[in-house]
């Protein structure tokens, strides 16, 4: 028995099983997980994508949303593999890159949403209520469910707007030997150290925390 009460009612049976395997894996459904839910369903068509290529996926991503999550699962680019790279420029914006035959497409968000789906009058009290801050969190729960099944309905061109782009430089940090960090002893990349004005290699914490190097214990 299923006390649902609490809980808006998505119709899981409704929802695409890849979708459904992306909310498992990201916690809830939300707006932004939907927008790298049609992001990658729309790369993965444009690039002929198949799982087994995984490793010639890279997705670029410039913004660290939930949207994030959908791409981890859809297109196997994780942030592990270093086949994810997060730019953090806010911007809701998405390249995705096959480099087997190399070729990339852009996904920007077009500038207007509008909802368009069956709950007109709730959705705009919900938009109203959230915009001048004074909402519950049921309510909340409620305007990104709306949003995210309308968002659903659209078709992509309706949401992104898709260009075909120069393979961007390969956005890889290649693997780098480690070696211990001069003040913590840590190994770490040698890649990401920071030399010190006394020849010192340090890694990113210790360099920051200490803006004289040459400080001994
Ligand atoms: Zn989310
Ligand atoms: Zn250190």
């Amino acid at each position: 028995m299923n006390d649902s009460n609490h809980k808006p009612s998505i119709h899981n049976r409704e929802l695409p099983e890849d979708l459904k395997h992306c909310i498992a894996f990201h916690g809830h459904l939300c707006p932004g997980l939907v927008y790298g839910y049609l992001v990658a369903k729309q790369a993965i068509q444009l690039l002929g994508l198949h799982r087994s290529r995984d490793e010639e996926v890279v997705a670029v991503s410039e913004n660290d949303t939930c949207a994030v999550d959908a791409l981890q699962v859809l297109l196997g680019t994780t942030a592990g593999k270093g086949n994810l790279i997060i730019k953090d420029y806010g911007k809701n914006a998405f390249t995705v890159i096959n480099r087997s035959d190399k070729r990339a497409f852009r996904f920007s968000r077009k500038a207007y949403y509008k909802y368009e789906g069956e709950h007109q009058e709730e959705f705009g009290r919900l938009e109203t209520a959230v915009a001048a801050g004074d909402t519950t969190a049921k309510q909340r729960i409620r305007q990104k469910l709306l949003k995210s099944l309308d968002l659903l309905s659209k078709p992509l061109d309706a949401v992104f707007s898709t260009t075909e782009v120069k393979l961007p430089e390969p956005p890889y940090a290649p693997l780098a030997p480690s070696e211990a960090c001069a003040q913590c002893g840590e190994m770490t990349m040698s890649t990401k150290m920071v030399d010190t004005n006394n020849g010192r290699h340090l890694c990113i914490p210790c360099a920051s925390s200490s803006p004289n190097s040459s400080d001994q214990r």
